[in-house]
C-alpha cells in the first residue's frame, strides 16, 4: 500500500502550501491556491497562480473584513451573451453562466448556478468593487423626479412611495 501513503503525504503537503483540490477553470489542470487578500481578514480566496483568476465561494466577498465588495452579490446580475470563454465550475464541474451587473454591461463575471460561486478573471475583482460602489451611489437619496440609470421601475416606485411617506 506504499502508493496510498505517498498520496496522503502529498495531500498534507498540498494543504500546508495552500493548494486546493480545485483546478483553474481557465488554465485547466493548474490547481488554485488559497490566498489571503491583503488586509481583509482571515478569509482566503482561491487564486490561480498562472492567470491570477479568482474563485469566490458564495458569500465570501461579504465575509472579508471592511470589504469594499460588501453586498455586491446581491446586486442585480443578468445573463449576458458578451465576449466570453466557456468555463466549468471548479467545484461542481458544470458550465458557469456569464453574468453582467444590470448597470455595467461591460463587466462580465461567471457564476455557478449550483453553488453560486463566482469566477473572476484577472482584474475583475476591481471591477466588482466598482459594481459595489455603484450600488452605494444608486442607493443615495435621489434629487429630482428622474429615475436614476440602472434602477428598475419597481425599485424606483418603492423609493418614491418611501419618499412620499417621509
Ligand atoms: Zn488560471
Ligand atoms: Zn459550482
Amino acid at each position: 500500500m506504499g502508493w496510498l501513503k505517498t498520496l496522503q503525504d502529498m495531500m498534507t503537503h498540498d494543504k500546508s502550501a495552500g493548494i486546493t483540490t480545485m483546478d483553474c477553470p481557465v488554465c485547466r489542470g493548474t490547481p488554485l491556491r488559497q490566498t489571503r487578500l491583503g488586509d481583509y481578514g482571515n478569509v482566503t480566496l482561491d487564486i490561480c497562480p498562472t492567470c491570477h483568476g479568482i474563485w469566490v465561494e458564495a458569500g465570501e466577498l461579504d465575509r472579508l473584513d471592511g470589504s469594499p465588495w460588501a453586498n455586491v452579490e446581491e446586486h442585480h446580475f443578468h445573463e449576458t451573451e458578451g465576449d466570453h470563454v466557456e468555463a466549468d465550475c471548479p467545484k461542481c464541474a458544470i458550465l458557469l453562466t456569464p453574468l453582467s451587473p444590470a448597470d455595467m454591461p461591460d463587466v462580465i463575471v461567471d457564476r455557478c448556478s449550483q453553488c453560486n460561486g463566482f469566477w473572476l478573471d484577472h482584474g475583475e475583482l476591481d471591477r466588482m468593487k466598482e459594481v459595489a460602489q455603484n450600488l452605494d451611489a444608486s442607493a443615495a437619496p435621489v434629487i429630482g423626479d428622474q429615475k436614476p440609470a440602472g434602477w428598475s421601475d419597481l425599485r424606483w416606485n418603492i423609493h418614491r412611495l418611501k419618499a412620499t411617506r417621509d
